[in-house]
């Protein structure tokens, strides 16, 4: 199906560069275009950002009647239809917050014959309670204008899948009803399991599977510790030296990092600016304009900065911070290299970013473990990148297929295992001292008290390491990420802030046989200082 040889093929790549301003597809956009063309069911599973939705709007574009899209959310509908205003394909939407007129214009265009719309946006709630609409869709489907369905975040009908939602349940009707019209399921993650219960959900027959492969082979994975004392140090050195002359994201936590962290490398010569949501619309997309003609090399961006980018030849995605979780990243890091020429991907790890991100996750239900997951893949010395993300998307995945392109493959023999019991010991102590005398320790002050360095009560009690800095910081995050230590937080009026406790793991260390073991980098230690972890 990847051929252009089909009866639609010139209307459709004609269409693609006159209305959709594309020059060529991307990786199974052909495919999926020319199997739902065909009439055959499909679902579609593409990482986010990827171009899925141009595998609906197209055909739905070189059909004479209209096709029906399934969205979850009013917000993103809103999205498409600003988008598909702006490049002139008639679309509509039927939601609860459509006032008459507009549901009456609708309802009449679904049955008028000269279609007035290519493309119908509705929630799930709609099809489920509207009598009218269906009875309408019952009409134009047999007046052979309802040409085809799209199920956007079609992982919603599975009860497996990460967000269920009820009335996707009863999609199904969809199938039943209008048996004839081919449906094409959209999704950025589903494993098998749950694409098999959508299927069943959705009363697909024979549906084929299209998934985009998870891995960018050209992409080189690293993970470098950050000066905390100069964050931007790091970064500044890479785009003067190995980027110079190349174009590249930095990603930052929040809008103020954005100016900060736009402004610091400005004074280190670099031609960078800022983007974030509270920009004025003309400032972003000036920015955008600026960074896409080379005008200046690299944006500092939140996470407002990722919709529309598509210039290909990103050499480089810098993360200030950690990304809130591994979704994120892959999403965010797969902004590089779209040319499929090599680029880098490199998060610069900071000990204090995990607990302002921390913070801002609390009060999402799954936010603190999704940003676990991301920390376990920063502190991660012993598997490739690549497999850490394969095995958190479900992936099957061959360590071979990275072919040494991120640090840990590269550097495998640089990392020793060593026994960090004694430290262990000595630094859940501290912990334990504070809890003793109800006092609630950040994990910066652990490390301060740890070093010698402030509480100078518990100093008293505890014992001071030789350790230096970046290794007393991912001794602490690798006993919170394996439950010798537990993060809990506690209100200010002012702040919600981290603090650590003995985790479920830290009796275990009272055991005189019970050991506790570590990968750690031998670059960790200061220049000339030998790794004197074993003592
Ligand atoms: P998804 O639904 O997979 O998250 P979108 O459909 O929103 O992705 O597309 C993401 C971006 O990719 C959009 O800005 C879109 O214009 C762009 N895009 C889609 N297809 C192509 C293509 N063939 N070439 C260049 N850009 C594309
Ligand atoms: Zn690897």
């Amino acid at each position: 199906y990847e051929d252009s040889d089909f009866s639609w093929s010139k209307d459709v790549e004609t269409k693609l560069a006159t209305v959709f301003k594309l020059s060529k597809f991307r990786p199974l956009q052909r495919a999926a275009i020319n199997l739902s063309m065909s009439g055959r069911d499909l679902f579609l599973v593409m990482p986010t950002g990827r171009g899925k939705s141009l595998c609906y709007q197209l055909p739905a574009v070189c059909s004479k009647g209209f096709t029906l899209v399934i969205s979850p959310l009013v917000s993103l509908m809103e999205d498409q239809l600003m988008y598909l205003k702006s490049i002139n394909v008639p679309a509509v939407t039927l939601n609860a917050s459509s006032s008459k007129e507009d549901s009456k214009y609708v309802m009449a265009g679904m049955i008028d014959k000269n279609s007035p719309f290519k493309l119908l946006y509705v929630t799930p709630e709609k099809i489920s309670k509207s009598k009218l609409l269906m009875s309408k869709l019952e009409k134009a489907y047999n007046m052979g204008l309802l040409e085809r369905i799209a199920v956007d975040e079609v992982h919603c009908c599975s009860q497996w899948g990460h967000d269920f939602r009820p009335d996707y349940k009863l999609l199904g009707i969809l199938k039943r009803q209008f048996p004839k019209v081919p449906l094409i399921g959209l999704t950025a993650t589903a494993t098998s399991s749950v694409l098999k219960d959508c299927q069943k959900i959705l009363c697909v027959q024979d549906p084929v599977t299209l998934t985009a492969p998870f891995n960018r082979p050209n992409l080189y994975y690293e993970v470098r510790f950050k000066d905390s004392e100069d964050s931007t140090k790091g970064i500044a050195a890479l785009i003067k030296g190995k980027y110079k002359d190349q174009s590249g994201i930095v990603y930052v936590f929040s809008q103020k990092d954005a100016e900060t962290v736009s402004t610091e490398l400005q004074q280190r010569g670099i031609l960078a600016q800022p983007y974030h949501a509270s920009m004025e619309p003309s400032d972003k997309t000036l920015v955008h304009h600026q960074w896409s003609s080379k005008k200046i090399q690299v944006v500092v961006a939140t996470v407002a900065f990722g919709m529309g980018i598509d210039k290909a030849d990103v050499r480089f995605v810098i993360h200030h911070t950690i990304s809130k979780s591994i979704e994120n990243y892959y999403q965010e890091s797969g902004r590089a290299g779209r040319d499929d020429d090599p680029a880098d991907c490199i998060v610069f790890y900071g000990f204090q970013d995990i607990f302002r991100i921390s913070t801002m996750v609390v009060m999402e239900n799954t936010g603190q473990q999704k940003l676990q997951n991301m920390v376990a893949y920063c502190q991660n010395v012993d598997r490739c990148r690549r497999a850490v993300m394969a095995v958190h998307f479900d992936e099957v995945w061959d360590d071979e297929e990275c072919n040494q392109a991120c640090d840990v493959c590269r550097h495998g023999n640089d990392y020793i295992t060593m026994d960090i019991t004694k430290h262990a010991r000595e630094v859940v102590d501290i912990v334990e001292l504070a809890a003793s005398l109800d006092e609630k320790f950040t994990p910066l002050k652990v490390c301060d008290t740890w070093m010698g360095k402030g509480s100078a009560k518990i100093r008293k009690m505890s014992k001071v390491t030789t350790l230096s800095r970046p290794e007393v910081e991912s001794i602490v995050v690798h006993l919170l990420l394996h439950g010798y230590f537990s993060e809990d937080f506690s209100f200010t009026p002012y702040t919600t802030y981290f603090y650590l406790k003995a985790g479920r793991k830290a009796g275990l260390l009272k055991n005189e046989n019970h050991s506790v073991t570590m990968k750690m980098r031998r670059k960790v230690s200061p220049p000339g200082a030998s790794v004197s972890l074993t003592g």
